[in-house]
């Protein structure tokens, strides 16, 4: 039975009503999202190719990549140099398009999306940390978290988030003044200040020393699971994938395999 509008705010979440229900004409009422959660993943990639042509050579860095996430997961896309794990991301993310496919986020068709919608899906629905910060120089943590948080719908407050990444202290200095790793901190606080339901993450330890990135991925796992914020995180080192919900090994712009964890582990009992 398909979902019944009500005002375009309810639904009648009729899935799971026993065949007798359904004849009496029973309806459960619930919000649109209610509906969405119980019916459909997160995220959704289907079929997803992305072909760059430089001239004459055209290279298919996504060769029909399907996948799915449920909402909250710790997700770890892993896969050599090349394999097309940073083009799945900046599709997802709304920073490129796709060729051609399908994909759906929190039940909508990002894949549809004009340059507009994707302007306004980045802004508020995607928190991102980056390889290398990509913090400005000449603001302080605070301001670079706060002037993320300002050009978004609903934001968190800005020294609060710094405070619970661990920089409390550190918040009028530059970023020049801090570790890589505090660095790392700052950016994944301006993502978190957005109070996005989805963090993307490409390799963010890639440029931290061991110690230093084990403690940046054990803040990220934390905060996955103390806000239930989809995260995704990007990383050649197949020895993080015990980390996760699920691992997702790309390999020639493919899938090469999908593995669900149902007991991921804390990242401080992983060594590589
Ligand atoms: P990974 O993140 O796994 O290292 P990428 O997604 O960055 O892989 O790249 C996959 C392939 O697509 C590579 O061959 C890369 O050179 C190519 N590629 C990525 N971005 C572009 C681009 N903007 N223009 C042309 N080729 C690109």
């Amino acid at each position: 039975m398909p979902p019944q509008d009500f005002d375009g705010a309810v639904f009648a979440a009729a899935r799971d009503l026993p065949e007798e229900s359904l004849r009496y004409g029973a309806v459960f009422a619930c919000r649109e999202s209610d509906f969405m959660e119980a019916v459909m993943p997160f995220i959704e990639l289907k079929d997803v190719r992305k072909e760059y042509v430089m001239g004459e050579v055209k290279i298919v860095a996504s060769d029909g990549v399907s996948f799915s996430i449920e909402k909250g997961e710790f997700v770890i896309i892993v896969g050599p140099s090349g394999a097309g794990k940073t083009t799945v991301l900046n599709i997802l993310g709304g920073m490129d398009s796709c060729t051609s496919g399908e994909i759906l986020v929190d039940g909508r068709e990002i894949s549809k999306y004009d340059r507009r919608q994707l302007t306004l899906y980045r802004r508020n629905d995607i928190g991102f940390v980056f390889q290398f910060y990509n913090l400005i120089q000449n603001l302080t943590a605070l301001e670079n978290v706060e002037l993320a948080a300002q050009i978004c719908k609903d934001p968190l407050d800005a020294a609060a988030v710094l405070e619970e990444v661990g920089l409390g202290e550190r918040m009028n200095n530059f970023p020049a003044q801090l570790s890589g790793g505090e660095q790392q901190r700052v950016s994944i606080a301006r993502a978190l200040a957005k109070n996005t339901k989805l963090l993307l993450c490409d390799e963010p330890t890639g440029a931290l020393d061991y110690i230093t990135g084990k403690q940046i991925l054990q803040l990220l796992q934390d905060t996955c699971r103390r806000r239930g914020m989809t995260t995704v995180v990007i990383t050649h080192n197949m020895a993080l994938a015990p980390m996760a919900d699920r691992v997702i090994r790309i390999k020639n712009g493919k899938v090469d395999y999908i593995r669900e964890n149902p007991a991921p582990t804390p990242v401080g009992q992983i060594e590589w």
